[in-house]
């Protein structure tokens, strides 16, 4: 299937129905998961390959009531289910676990209590994703300068060979995601790829300029409404027509390769 069509499928739907429908998809692909139930949602998981030392690649399915949730975050949903068809296909041996949060937009809910019940231990590193559908740059967040971890710089190898270009940042606007429960349990190798634009990344230059400035709430919302992915963020127009197949197909195959690289 299309990525692209994976994230129509999901667009406005409400999270359980987007949860029912990565089930379906791994029932269609012959590919078993795990449910994890929590006080106030699940999670889904899919282990692969190997029994210990897995690379873990993150997304949540749950949207903002307000967004359609096509970039954020049926997008890494497509990649996540496409990485697990790759795996599927190459008959791949490599250990990987591929995490389906709930709940991440209202506090990191569905990571916490992943966290919170299995810990970190039999984990290599998190690639989490984030908004992957736009752009042709890879945006890698929090990662400051001097932070090193093999998947981290594997997945930079992988991308500089590809000829993509791929930037740390300390922080995109937030510096939320569903990496923060994995780091604080101490798995230092967990970071989050968003997909952007040069536009997006002298947006984001302004935008922590003016925030330096103590600019107000309209104007930081002024400047991010500039940026081709932020202007969309959290917002009814999140829909799948704004995403591109080549980029939501450029980084499945990132991540996928990141994945063989790094045994
Ligand atoms: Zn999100």
């Amino acid at each position: 299937m299309e990525l692209l069509k994976i994230v129509e499928l999901l667009d406005g739907q409400p999270n359980a129905t987007r949860r029912a429908f990565i089930m379906e998809h791994l029932d269609a692909l012959g590919v078993r998961y795990a449910e994890q139930p929590y006080a106030t949602g699940t999670n889904l998981i899919v282990d692969l390959g190997r029994a210990t030392n897995k690379i873990g690649v993150g997304t949540h399915f749950d949207r903002v009531l307000a967004s359609a949730g096509a970039n954020d975050n049926g997008s890494a949903v497509a990649v996540g289910l496409d990485v697990i068809r790759r795996h599927q296909q190459a008959q791949s041996t490599a250990g990987v676990r591929v995490f389906f949060f709930d709940e991440e937009e209202t506090g990191l809910l569905g990571s916490r209590a992943y966290v919170a019940q299995h810990g970190v231990q039999d984990l290599k590193g998190l690639l989490n994703l984030e908004l992957v559908g736009m752009g042709d740059t890879f945006a890698l967040w929090p990662v400051e300068a001097a932070r090193r971890g093999p998947l981290l710089q594997t997945f930079e190898a992988v991308a500089q060979h590809r000829r993509i270009s791929c930037h740390r940042f300390d922080q995109i606007v937030t510096n939320t995601a569903d990496h923060v429960p994995f780091r604080q349990a101490g798995l230092a190798d967990a970071f989050t790829l968003t997909c952007i634009t040069s536009q997006d990344i002298a947006t984001a230059q302004a935008y922590y300029q003016a925030l330096a400035q103590q600019a107000d709430t309209g104007r930081l919302m002024e400047i991010l409404a500039q940026a081709p992915l932020f202007r969309h963020y959290h917002q009814p127009t999140d829909t799948y027509e704004k995403l591109s197949e080549v980029t939501l197909s450029m980084t499945a195959t990132a991540v996928w390769e990141t994945i063989l690289a790094t045994q």
